[in-house]
């Protein structure tokens, strides 16, 4: 096991290095992985890494296309956005490791289908065409928009629950004593009402600013050098706190489905 935590360790300074994540994102990912790894070994830290460098290899190669103006951080993840988006798979991992209940594991994949499906909704739903609706007054919205959808978004979801769902069933077959076809689809289902659900807060509870300079809507406290102006919904509800809300109902949905 010590092995592995080094191994974790050299991956969140390397990511640190290539400017994947700041330093307090990099020091989380070491947490987050060790606790995997104690928990799950090699089996979970792959999985993560699967999670981790898809998400990571999406942003990059369609960074330009894509407008960073709205969303409130860019493409170097913090250390909140770290445990927003793996906090609730290293408890589960954890919890797995101190008891030895399979549920822990079905809840662990749960939340990495969801965070994974929502990365990929996110990071391929912007490069739609077509503006995307928004599901609060089914208006096309700018793109990035949170609590917007569309096809390609929905469809990137679904393929990104799939990304983790396939092979977490080969990895964890050994572990998980219902049949294969079973746990897959589940993990599906968990990974795609977890992004749905981001999508839901996103559109009904997540905080909106309005820049007093250009008008323009968006995540970030400041715009064109100004502090923004709350305008939608509860200050405290930001990106992170919907993905970490995100992760918590891929982890339950999994667990209630089996
Ligand atoms: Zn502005």
């Amino acid at each position: 096991m010590l092995g592995l935590i080094v191994v974790v360790f050299l991956l969140s300074f390397t990511a640190f290095f290539f400017k994947k994540l700041s330093m307090s994102g990099s020091f989380m990912a070491f947490i987050v992985g060790t606790m995997i790894v104690y928990g799950l070994q090699l089996e979970g830290l792959v999985l993560l890494g699967i999670f981790f460098v898809s998400s990571t290899a999406l942003g990059a190669f369609f960074q330009k296309k894509k407008q960073n103006d709205i969303v409130e951080k860019g493409d170097r993840r913090d250390g909140f956005q770290v445990i927003a988006n793996g906090g609730v798979a290293a408890v589960c991992a954890s919890m797995f490791g101190v008891t030895n209940e399979p549920l822990w594991v079905v809840a662990f994949v749960g939340s990495l289908a969801a965070a994974n499906a929502d990365t990929w909704a996110s990071e391929i739903g912007t490069l739609s065409r077509k503006k995307p609706i928004s599901i609060l007054s089914f208006q096309r919205v700018e793109r990035g928009t949170s609590g917007a959808i569309s096809f390609l978004g929905t469809v990137a979801s679904l393929c990104g629950a799939i990304a983790i769902a396939v092979p977490a069933v080969i990895l964890f077959e050994s572990l998980i004593s219902w049949t294969s076809v079973y746990i897959f689809v589940l993990f599906v289902l968990a990974g795609w009402f977890g992004s749905t659900v981001d999508t839901l807060i996103g559109a009904f509870m997540q905080n909106v600013n309005e820049c007093s300079v250009c008008q323009r809507k968006t995540e970030k406290r400041y715009h064109c050098q100004q502090k923004t102006i709350p305008v939608f919904g509860f200050r405290w509800i930001t990106n992170d706190t919907v993905n970490l809300c995100c992760t918590i109902t891929g982890a339950v949905v999994a667990v209630l489905f089996i």
